[in-house]
């Protein structure tokens, strides 16, 4: 309800009831729920906050943009809901301090992972003593039942359309580990810390970071907290495990060079190769080296990948810490694609090699999915298909954009949204959208659709991956399985080879999309490389439904369904995120049933071209 039809409200019913002014009842929400929304000046264009390094600068040192206003009022206000208040809320709720529980009383079986507490990462922190400002404490992480692990979250968004120069904004989230992953990703269990305001990407995000990780280091000391079931007081001690967000945000928070650099894969040390003879400039991950003379990086062997390690990452910033010239710094930074210290970096529990595992939805169904359309339909980076035909007809694309359309009409809206017609309009495929149509849809669609059946077989082997590492719980051996089909999967996306069969006297090609040609370098993008590691990243941070950040664009979603001024949408989005903040927190508080701050309100009211079939349940 907006401010003015509020005080109509107020007006017409006053000789009814006495309804107190908005002001006033926010006034008496913000002391129920006890939040304090902390305010720190940021750069006008977003590039940083005013903290940590920056604390004293009077201008922005990327922009220059000055911080103030002629009359010494900040430019601009990131607004930054502490945790440490909220995480105390719920041991005022019963029923909540049992759903905390989950993490304690979890039971892990070796060679089965299910959850976050089945990873390596989890598993060796207990047996690991806390580390604060590199101090070792006499305790180790989650030594304490009452101990809450979270993973932070970070993902940049459009604030308008889908148009990538419009404004963006970027909300900072923590998703509670320690409740049960049915639960954990309702939206009245995310805690939005702050929107870092647009109008682009923050240029040093770590600076953002600074209040979120002071707080860490504070609750790894134990922060007092009153249990109510104990109804007494107890150390109360939490630790951020992982970091899930989008690749550039990762990139960002994790400090590194990232995507086009030189040595731009975060998991591992591998060096990308650039197109030499065209002077190209972007860097790109292939395994097999182009075939010319002048490329002189060694093909790569993708079952012993070099991996960073956390202590790689600490001597790299040592030697860049030492040099003395500003040549041998960029360069340093060049070689091993690290330029700074992660945003999160006080306490020892987040790893830099081990906290940030490759995420679904960014990885299959925003990159590598829409990268393969693009391909078979010829509109990839200007790329003709080189000594290979894996292009389909216009005629048959059109064809095929029909009955994806037609064959999701009927499907439960449970499973899927309306999909559109993939031939006329990709703009309205979510991650979602891409996800369900290349499992269930494409292998049907496709299927007779090439002009060879091997670039069918290879997507669907693609596909299967992908159902492959959406299961709840995947065995060891599944996991050494599905890693030896994404080495095959990602070999033959490069593969060029010719083999002559005798009998006929011809040559077989069995080529595919790089074909090991320097001028289709830009086929072998980062996202396919990332592939490589998804194994991995389950055995030590879990499955990777437990790491995707779906919950992060649904909460985005819906906060910009409250999105109402165009010129000021920063502030307008703090203020709803504070107000939904004060709400959830009254609802943990006083034990309240259902989330009085409604951002689900949409519930079960049916969207557009959705039908209530009579006699469904
Ligand atoms: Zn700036
Ligand atoms: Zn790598």
């Amino acid at each position: 309800m907006s401010r003015a039809t509020y005080n109509r409200m107020r007006h017409t019913f006053r000789h009814k009831m006495d309804l107190k002014s908005e002001w006033v009842i926010l006034h008496r929400i913000a002391i129920l729920a006890n939040i304090e929304p902390v305010q720190y000046d940021c750069c006008i264009n977003s590039c940083i906050a005013y903290l940590g390094k920056y604390e004293h600068h009077e201008a922005c040192p990327f922009c220059t943009e000055s911080r103030y206003t002629s009359k010494r009022r900040p430019r601009r206000i990131f607004t930054y809901l502490p945790l440490i208040p909220r995480l105390k809320a719920y041991f005022q709720n019963p029923e909540i301090i049992q759903q905390l529980s989950y993490r304690h009383n979890y039971k892990h079986t070796p060679g089965q992972f299910a959850d976050v507490f089945d990873g390596s990462h989890y598993c060796d922190l207990l047996h690991t003593p806390v580390v604060i400002d590199g101090v070792e404490r006499p305790y180790k992480y989650f030594s304490g039942e009452r101990d809450i692990a979270f993973a932070i979250a970070t993902d940049g968004y459009l604030l308008f359309k889908r148009h990538r120069s419009g404004p963006s904004a970027n909300p900072m989230l923590v998703q509670i580990l320690n409740l049960p992953p049915q639960i954990r990703t309702h939206l009245r269990n995310l805690l939005c810390l702050g929107i870092i305001p647009g109008p682009k990407c923050p240029k040093d995000m770590a600076s953002f970071c600074v209040p979120l990780d002071d707080e860490c280091a504070k609750l790894a000391y134990g922060v007092s907290t009153f249990d109510a079931i104990d109804q007494a007081c107890f150390d109360l001690r939490a630790y951020a495990i992982q970091e899930h967000g989008d690749i550039v945000a990762i990139e960002r928070l994790l400090g590194i060079k990232g995507h086009n650099g030189m040595c731009p894969c975060r998991s591992c040390k591998t060096l990308g190769v650039r197109d030499i003879t065209n002077n190209g400039r972007v860097y790109y991950i292939p395994l097999t080296t182009p075939n010319v003379q002048r490329q002189t990086r060694p093909s790569v062997d993708p079952r012993a990948l070099h991996l960073r390690t956390q202590e790689d990452f600490d001597s790299v910033l040592r030697q860049i810490h030492a040099t003395e010239t500003k040549t041998a710094r960029t360069s340093l930074e060049k070689r091993h694609g690290i330029k700074q210290l992660p945003a999160f970096r006080r306490v020892g529990s987040l790893d830099s090699a081990k906290s940030y595992p490759w995420e679904w939805a960014h990885l299959f169904c925003e990159n590598i999915i829409p990268n393969l359309v693009s391909l078979w339909t010829g509109k990839y980076k200007g790329l003709d298909t080189g000594s290979e035909d894996y292009e389909i007809d216009p005629k048959i694309w059109e064809q095929i954009g029909l009955e994806t359309k037609k064959s999701v009409a009927e499907i439960p809206a449970a499973f899927v949204r309306v999909l559109g017609n993939i031939a006329e309009d990709r703009s309205t495929f979510t991650a979602e959208s891409w996800g369900f149509w290349f499992m269930y849809v494409a292998p049907i669609v496709l299927h007779g659709r090439f002009k060879k059946d091997k670039y069918y077989n290879h997507m669907r082997a693609l596909s299967n991956i992908m159902k492959t590492t959406l299961k709840f719980e995947i065995t060891a051996k599944e996991i050494d399985n599905l890693e030896e089909e994404i080495i095959d999967w990602v070999k033959k996306y490069e593969k060029y080879s010719l083999s002559h069969l005798y009998l006929t006297r011809s040559l077989i090609s069995n080529r595919y999309y790089y074909q090991y040609r320097e001028d289709r370098l830009s086929t072998c993008v980062l996202t396919i490389h990332g592939l490589l590691h998804i194994a991995r990243d389950i055995r030590v941070s879990g499955p990777m439904n437990v790491t995707w950040t779906f919950y992060l664009e649904r909460f985005c979603g819906i906060l910009k369904m409250a999105l109402r001024s165009r010129s000021q949408p920063w502030s307008n989005l703090s203020k709803r995120n504070l107000h939904v903040a004060y709400l959830n927190q009254i609802s943990i508080k006083y034990q309240l049933d259902k989330d009085p701050s409604a951002t689900d309100y949409r519930g079960d009211e049916l969207r557009r071209n959705e039908v209530k079939y009579s006699g469904c349940k």
